[in-house]
């Protein structure tokens, strides 16, 4: 395994086929590299439908780009069968997304203790129960995911990474629909993590989150813009306000 490098994108690109609209495609990533850090928070921003969520999900390898290779870790994804790249994820890899976390048929237990039984390193129910509690969720451990609030949700999201441990963790939107308080919880979080050595890529169209980030990345119109470092959210809304100018009210 490369010691500079967790996450290697080279030259993504991504074109969606539009169905039932013959000949019309949508390219949402074009030519992207980018190379992240092992235990480093990036921070992904830029404008509603420039391209995030595609980035993160054929970084992450939920979704494979029409051209380009993903290395995860040394491993290129990319190259990989689906059976193989399915364990790859659940070895390596932990996920918190705005919405559908979790798995709506398993309580908020069994869903976080879903990780490790599918890598094979199931974990005692007591070590689960104090996660939850780090949470503050160890109270809605036997319910089910509509039986909870978005952000008790999210917090069970949390827990659920914070369970497996993994080396990789990918956040698309985390605090989208969370207040205030659960928001800055799983920031924080996110940044705890890479103390211990995870390296955390973070989509937000929060720029005070994106602050927290080591590095944060400017997207627009499928190509990254600006690679600028962490810590002034006014930096990053310069960035941000200049990516967006050119169609200001369109976008965002
Ligand atoms: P962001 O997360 O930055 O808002 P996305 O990555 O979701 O943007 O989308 C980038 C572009 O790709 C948008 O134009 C979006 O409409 C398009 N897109 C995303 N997913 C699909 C899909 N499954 N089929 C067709 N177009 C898509
Ligand atoms: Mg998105």
């Amino acid at each position: 395994m490369s010691l500079h490098e967790a996450v290697g994108l080279r030259r993504l690109q991504k074109t969606y086929v539009v169905p039932d609209r013959t000949e019309t495609t949508v390219q949402a990533l074009e030519q992207v590299s980018l190379v992240i850090p092992p235990a480093t928070f990036t921070a992904v921003v830029g404008p509603s439908g420039c391209g995030k969520s595609t980035l993160l999900h054929c970084a992450a390898g939920l979704d494979r780009p029409t051209a380009g290779d993903v290395d995860l870790l040394g491993t290129r994804i990319t190259a990989l069968r689906p059976a193989q790249l399915a364990a790859f994820r659940a070895r390596h890899l932990g996920f918190v997304f705005q919405e559908n976390n979790l798995i709506s048929s398993l309580t908020a237990f069994d869903n976080v203790a879903l990780p490790g039984r599918l890598a094979g390193r199931a974990q005692p129910r007591q070590k689960l129960m104090d996660i939850l509690a780090a949470v503050g969720m160890e109270h809605r451990a036997p319910l089910r995911p509509h039986q909870l609030s978005g952000g008790e949700r999210q917090r069970i999201a949390v827990a659920r990474v914070m369970a497996s441990r993994p080396p990789l963790v990918f956040a698309d939107e985390p605090t989208g629909a969370l207040d205030i308080g659960s928001g800055e919880v799983v920031i924080q979080w996110l940044r705890s993590l890479t103390a211990q050595g995870t390296t955390v890529v973070m989509v937000t169209h929060d720029v005070g989150a994106a602050a927290v980030a080591d590095t944060v990345v400017v997207m627009h119109a499928g190509t990254i813009r600006a690679t600028v470092p962490g810590g002034n959210p006014k930096v990053i809304e310069e960035h941000l306000r200049a990516v967006r100018a050119p169609v200001a009210g369109l976008a965002s």
